[in-house]
């Protein structure tokens, strides 16, 4: 199966090269999963008589009765008749007709197959595939014919989709199922119902009929599946069992001393259950890797503060970490201010930080004298040295990076505990098929007495109404943001487009009646955050933006979010910026600014913006538009990159695949039993092959 692909005839060194650098495939192995796209079905041969416009693609057997040349330079085409017992039907060529002249000979007997079209009411094929009659071919293939995907550059070598079936299938008749060998116990097949594994290659190739494809699909979907949760299962098993991990035996005064006196409101029942949930955890004595997902403004900050207590209250230090310089800011800003009765040092540590300043803090975390440490990825830079670090917290986990929170682990001997935070809910399906290896809390409530955002969809040309309406509300008292896409850091035309919105907002909204904030990725981090702060105090009536506001950002008072060419944003970022509003006691609004030109997916994206605010509903939604490869937070994951099988399609099977593996690994972890040896034997055989690793 290792064996490169020029050792099959009809691969030259050429071709293997290109199949090596267009499709991917290197091995035997890898032919063998380049999937069919389709299959055309030439089993039957059928009556000229019996076609009607009822059937697509049809296979005939006769002999040719005629054939000539018809008209002029662009409309010239050969026409040729076939003829068997029950009629004539015509194929013509507007191509290739040379070569279609010279291959066929009238009195010869052919067997045509393509698509069917009538004409004055009589059978035609144009451009058929057309084979030289034999009683073999005569009597229809004994499989349906696959039709592989290839590229442009095959093509003009000539491996063209059929020609790459043509070398697959001189693979799988050489091969037996020796080399191929069952890699799934029996019971799970018999339990799912799984057909063998060397008949399922071969059938998904060339498949007797429609159901045997079927049927091979499924079980090479199911194989998929159950490979990537063993891996991800297995990795957690391993975590959970054999990690060392550090203890937070107690939970002390500075936890109680916070949770009685400065708590500022009471915990939503998700939050004291998500805190439970840490507080296990961090107390068994293995390492915790845990995904908190909650809403937006679900108050995911409070359990990361009171879990850092929890670390301090038995000593060890914390850092929390998140994705932008404002964001850090404004978590410092609420937990300084937060624990500004008790006995711990808070600092701030971010890529602006001035060497002054930084000294004293790196010396702070070596000694131990600083007990929470919150940052941007500054916080994980080699010269940050902890002396004894025990928690980490991850917010908005999307934006870092596999490799940066692999940084995390080395910062201390024995790991610290991680929470990773996440505001763009993961479907379920999503969260365990990427995430499995983590283990996952969900804050699925609000704290009370949030108003409902109300969003409305509004084309361009209202945006006059749509300034008139902020009018009033600042009127009020409120503020409100006005977001630009800003889809590349770099891209000219996006910043060009942001100034122009600028411009225009100023002229609705003249100095000095009105202030504007303008917050974009080129500023310095000190223009943004002085930008920021000034809306932030509310010395600004509007704050002006890209994305770089997106996260986190909290401003009670604002109450309404415009967004711009809201067709160019994804459904999870639109969620992200909806949740900068409702963030106080007042009413908010979302307004979504279209052009009148729309896709079906804009649409469908806007439909659910204003039918919910429900983070996980339109998680799911994304998935379905989007498919789990673009969604937020997986897209480097190999996790999802399944030749078969879709976690959206065949959720179910996702969900048995899953099943079978936790029970496999339950009761027998080390494979040990006799009916696991093909599966122990299989998994040895892929060492060093997978591409599953640590994700946090
Ligand atoms: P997110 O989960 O989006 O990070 P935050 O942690 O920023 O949300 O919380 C959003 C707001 O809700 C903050 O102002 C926070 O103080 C407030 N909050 C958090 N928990 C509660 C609660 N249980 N009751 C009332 N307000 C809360
Ligand atoms: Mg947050």
């Amino acid at each position: 199966m290792s064996s490169p692909v020029e050792y099959l005839t009809g691969v030259s060194a050429i071709r293997g090269d290109l199949l090596r650098k267009e499709l991917n495939i290197f091995t035997f192995k890898d032919l063998l999963e380049h999937y069919p796209l389709r299959h055309v079905d030439k089993t039957k041969i059928d009556t000229i008589a019996s076609l009607s416009t009822a059937i697509d693609y049809a296979q005939v057997a006769g002999k040719l009765i005629g054939m000539q040349m018809l008209g002029e330079k662009r409309s010239k085409r050969l026409v040729a008749h076939l003829q068997d017992n029950t009629g004539i039907i015509e194929l013509v060529w507007f191509q290739g007709i040379t070569w279609a002249e010279k291959l066929l000979e009238v009195g010869h007997q052919y067997v045509v197959f393509g698509k069917v079209s009538f004409f004055m009411n009589k059978p035609q094929i144009a451009h058929p595939e057309i084979e030289t009659y034999s009683p073999q071919n005569a009597m229809g293939k004994s499989y349906l014919e696959p039709i592989y995907p290839s590229t442009e550059k095959l093509k003009a070598r000539g491996l063209n989709g059929k020609a790459i079936g043509k070398i697959t299938k001189d693979l799988i008749l050489r091969l037996s199922e020796k080399d191929l060998p069952e890699n799934l116990p029996i019971s799970i097949l018999e339990d799912y119902k799984l057909m063998k594994r060397f008949y399922a290659f071969q059938q998904i190739h060339l498949p007797a009929n429609e159901k045997n494809y079927q049927q091979a699909l499924r079980r090479l979907k199911f194989e998929e599946f159950f490979f990537a949760q063993f891996a991800i299962q297995s990795v957690k098993i391993s975590r959970n069992q054999f990690s060392r991990g550090l203890s937070f035996e107690k939970v002390g005064d500075l936890f109680n001393q916070f949770y009685e006196k400065d708590l500022p409101f009471e915990l939503t029942n998700a939050q004291k259950r998500v805190l439970k949930e840490i507080r296990k955890d961090t107390a068994s004595g293995h390492q915790m890797n845990r995904l908190l997902q909650g809403d937006v403004g679900s108050g995911k900050t409070m359990v990361a503060l009171l879990s850092m207590l929890i670390a301090a209250d038995n000593g060890f230090q914390s850092v929390l970490m998140a994705p932008t310089e404002i964001l850090a800011q404004q978590h410092y800003n609420t937990i300084a201010e937060q624990l500004k009765n008790l006995p711990v040092n808070v600092q701030l540590l971010t890529g602006s930080t001035k060497a002054k300043q930084r000294k004293p803090i790196l010396e702070g975390c070596e000694e131990g004298t600083i007990q929470i440490l919150i940052g941007t990825h500054a916080v994980i830079e080699d010269n940050v040295n902890f002396k004894n670090l025990g928690f980490a917290v991850v917010d908005e986990q999307h934006k870092f990076g596999v490799a940066q929170r692999a940084k995390l682990w080395k910062k201390s001997i024995i790991p610290p505990h991680i929470l990773v935070m996440t505001a763009t809910p993961i479907p379920r399906t999503l969260a365990l098929t990427v995430y499995g290896d983590l283990d996952y809390s969900a804050i699925d409530e609000l704290p009370p007495g949030r108003k409902p955002i109300s969003t409305f969809h509004r084309f361009e040309n209202s945006r006059p109404q749509v300034m008139d309406f902020i009018k009033k509300e600042i009127a009020l008292g409120r503020q409100a943001y006005i977001i630009y896409p800003l889809i590349e850091e770099s891209s000219k035309l996006d910043y060009e487009n942001l100034m122009k919105g600028y411009e225009e907002v100023k002229s609705f909204f003249p100095e000095p009646k009105y202030w504007i904030s303008m917050v974009h990725g080129k500023q310095t981090p000190e223009q943004k955050e002085s930008n920021m702060q000034k809306f932030s105090s509310g010395d600004t009536n509007i704050l002006v933006g890209t994305t770089v506001i997106e996260v986190g950002v909290n401003v009670p008072n604002a109450s309404v979010m415009v967004i711009e060419s809201t067709e160019k944003f994804g459904l999870s970022q639109l969620h992200q910026l909806r949740g900068r509003v409702g963030r106080g006691a007042e009413k908010s609004y979302c307004i979504l600014l279209t052009s009148h030109k729309l896709s079906h997916d804009a649409r469908e994206r806007i439909k659910i913006m204003e039918e919910t605010n429900d983070g996980f509903k339109i998680a799911e939604k994304d998935l379905e538009l989007r498919g789990p490869g673009e969604m937020e937070g997986t897209r480097q994951s190999g996790a999802l990159q399944f030749k078969l099988a879709s976690i959206v399609d065949d959720k179910p099977m996702l969900e048995a695949a899953r099943n079978a593996v936790s029970k496999i690994l339950d009761e027998d972890y080390d494979l040990t039993a006799e009916e696991n040896q093909p599966l122990k034997a299989f998994l040895q055989s892929q060492k060093g092959k997978t591409k599953w690793s640590k994700i946090s």
